[in-house]
């Protein structure tokens, strides 16, 4: 095995004026981690657990969720990995879950829908919180619009930490951090101090905010870009995260396009999570620009 230092060493990429920006991996299927080197990034920055359920069954299956979540933070080390709860509606609609196609977006979908169902949240929490042992595990919750939302979930954690703790089972706390995807929650981001991170879901905050649906291709130049709107709201969240001292990134796909790292450079974001046959890429970007997004050979 290689020494954690090289490991860690391999995820991070030092901007032309010397900033260090981190690096690490979208994951959408566990079956990825096979074909990647973790040495190559700083961790998983979004595992998508919607691969999970193919069908209701799967959904509630808590040790099939256990058995991935655990081979996954092995896969990681001692680097954080992030896996966000299901984010079902919307896109990523499932028959017998109650998520609809056509109002979706606008509807029962991520933590609302774990909230509406909490058969599915709580299966999914005590995989969660039993693989905790075994890693660095951060979990992230999709959509979230209100802060209630958060401690409502928090509550799940906790009584099934204690549910499991009383059978004798081990488990663990791990960090409980928010996509920042919901115009709502992106403009009222102080109140998410409970939040112990952030990462801005740029697919669905642009959608949100420029008012152009994400599955429909006729208004993809709205939504498929770092417009001004959304570089101004994640310019105003990157302050008040450092203002409440909690990490934020992004893992939307605009950041694994290197046209859209100056941008989000200069809107001071310094932790990206891409798509692993981009990081070459985009690591290669980071490294000729400074942290204002300019090219290192236009600095005076
Ligand atoms: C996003 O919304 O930017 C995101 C990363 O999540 P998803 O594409 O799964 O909604
Ligand atoms: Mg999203």
């Amino acid at each position: 095995a290689r020494p954690i230092a090289a490991r860690r060493a391999g995820g991070v990429v030092e901007t032309a004026d010397g900033v260090a920006i981190r690096l690490s991996a979208i994951i959408n299927d566990p079956l990825e981690l096979k074909a990647i080197n973790p040495a190559s990034f700083a961790g998983i920055g979004l595992m998508r657990t919607e691969f999970l359920v193919a069908s209701s069954a799967d959904a509630v299956n808590e040790q099939r969720h256990y058995d991935i979540y655990r081979h996954t933070l092995e896969w990681a080390g001692d680097a954080p990995a992030i896996v966000r709860m299901l984010d079902l509606g919307g896109d990523k609609t499932l028959p017998g879950l109650g998520a609809r196609k056509s109002e979706s977006f606008m509807g029962l979908r991520g933590t609302r829908l774990l909230l509406a169902r909490p058969e599915l949240a709580r299966a999914q929490v005590r995989a969660l919180l039993r693989a905790a042992v075994h890693g660095n595990l951060g979990v992230l919750l999709p959509m979230v619009t209100v802060p209630d939302e958060l401690d409502a979930m928090r509550t799940y954690f906790e009584e099934e930490r204690a549910v499991l703790l009383g059978r004798g089972v081990e488990a663990r706390m791990p960090e409980i951090g928010m996509m920042v995807e919901v115009p709502a929650a992106a403009l009222m981001l102080e109140q998410f101090s409970h939040s112990a991170f952030f990462s801005f879901g740029t697919n669905d905050l642009a959608q949100y905010l420029m008012a152009a649906a994400r599955d429909d291709q006729s208004v993809a130049a709205l939504y498929d870009a770092a417009t001004p709107a959304v570089l101004r709201v994640i310019a105003q969240c990157v302050g008040l995260a450092k203002a409440m001292k909690r990490p934020i990134g992004i893992c939307g796909e605009i950041a694994s396009d290197p046209r859209h790292i100056p941008a989000l450079m200069a809107a001071g974001l310094r932790h990206f999570s891409v798509a692993p046959d981009r990081v070459t890429d985009i690591r290669s970007t980071i490294s000729g620009l400074c942290t204002d997004g300019q090219a290192a050979a236009e600095m005076k």
